[in-house]
């Protein structure tokens, strides 16, 4: 009986380690170890503001680095869902892949367009004027995304 019994756990704790494994490998997007702290950035602001959109979030495959024609820091594809920042853009800076990383979540997860802020301006700023300017960028960024919300 003991037998049994211990056969019944063990069978089950397999069981919850394979559905949890299964529902974990599916409900988040794939990310480059690059971008990693800048989409954890990303995802606190939402987060803290209170517009995080979880499941849309958890529907994007992938934000990888990855090839890109030259005259592309970053790409939104909703269609496929996913985003590519372009190698370039990783050795520019850790600044210009954060608001690499910022604008093309700001494509993907509230389309906002080119233009609506400093951060979704049509090319990256220089390094240092994107270091010099992030504060004000996210905050101008983040009041763009809390007001559509409203
Ligand atoms: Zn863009």
């Amino acid at each position: 009986m003991k037998k049994i019994l211990l056969i019944l756990a063990l069978f089950s704790v397999v069981l919850a380690g394979a559905y949890f494994l299964s529902v974990g490998v599916k409900e988040k997007p794939v990310y480059s170890v690059e971008l990693e702290s800048a989409i954890g950035e990303w995802k606190r602001y939402q987060q803290e503001a209170g517009v995080f959109d979880e499941a849309k979030f958890n529907e994007i495959r992938k934000i990888t680095v990855g090839p890109l024609p030259r005259s592309k820091a970053g790409l939104s594809d909703i269609n496929a869902k996913t985003i590519t920042i372009s190698p370039a853009t990783i050795e520019k800076g850790k600044y210009s892949v954060r608001a690499c990383v910022w604008h093309e979540l700001g494509h993907y997860m509230y389309g906002l367009d080119h233009g609506s802020c400093l951060m979704m301006a049509d090319s990256l700023f220089p390094e240092e004027i994107t270091a010099e300017y992030w504060g004000h960028m996210k905050s101008e960024y983040m009041e763009l995304v809390t007001r559509s919300y409203e």
